[in-house]
């Protein structure tokens, strides 16, 4: 069941998706050579706490960290380590949530550390754009594979592939709600787009075989052929005319 969220409900959202944002953009100043995985957990979590919100993730089906921390094979929900210490020439995979009065904000971006091969850069390039040419779709009457189709099309002209087994989703009073936002499949299908629906869309795109294994901590998830990975991530919601992204600040750069 999808849920239509009220203007009360959005505005809440709305909030968290800022909280979110803002431990974003704390997060990216901090990231360089020698920073570990837990430092930026500690950073995120401090604005989430401090803007009157509680991490999304932390212990959420037992998850330790307040963020994912994936770094250049792994392509989501890694856990934050202090043994996972940044390296020039790595790209690292934040995905961040938090909750504000009871309504959850989701939102992912993959980051250079330091400087970064042409061939990182471009993936992660890529999978941003594939997120806004998903987006493009995002409108009253329109299906929900729309997006989905759009997201993959573009990947593939782009010769990277998407992950399958994880998708976006619905997000609003719980972390996760129907519908599933698969990002690859026909365009046409699915439930039909409203004003007021709440999704978290979220590609998340390899460079080479988007084949993955899941590690044996039970959720740091590699591709099978450590090919590099990245993931970007908006919380938006359906407008009347099209959709508005809820997890940015006002002046910040996604
Ligand atoms: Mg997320
Ligand atoms: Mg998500």
């Amino acid at each position: 069941m999808i849920y239509i969220k009220s203007k009360r409900e959005i505005e809440l959202m709305a909030e968290a998706g800022r909280i979110v944002a803002l431990a974003h953009e704390k997060v990216k100043e901090a990231i360089k050579p020698g920073v570990s995985t837990l430092e930026l957990d500690k950073i995120a979590e401090d604005v989430i706490l401090e803007n009157g919100a509680t991490p999304s993730f932390k212990g959420y089906n037992g998850f330790k960290g307040s963020i994912c921390a994936s770094i250049n094979e792994v392509v989501i929900h890694g856990i934050p380590n202090k043994k996972h210490i940044l390296k020039n020439g790595d790209i690292i995979s934040i995905d961040i949530g938090a909750c504000y009065k009871g309504y959850h904000g989701d939102s992912a971006r993959t980051h250079a550390v330091g400087e970064v091969s042409e061939a990182r850069q471009r993936l992660m390039d890529v999978t941003k754009q594939s997120l806004f040419e998903g987006l493009k779709y995002a409108k009253p009457n329109n299906h929900l594979s729309d997006i989905s189709h759009a997201i993959e099309a573009y990947v593939l002209e782009n010769k990277c592939d998407v992950v399958k087994e994880f998708t976006g989703h619905g997000v609003g009073r719980a972390l996760h709600e129907d519908p599933a936002i698969p990002n690859y499949g026909p365009r046409g299908r699915g439930p039909i787009l409203r004003e007021g629906m709440t999704l978290a869309i979220e590609p998340m795109v390899t460079a080479g075989k988007a084949r993955i294994r899941i590690l044996a901590d039970g959720w740091t998830t590699v591709t099978m052929d450590k090919s590099d990975s990245a993931h970007f991530e908006h919380t938006i919601v359906i407008t009347s005319d099209g959709y508005k992204i809820l997890t940015t600040t006002e002046g910040g750069s996604f």
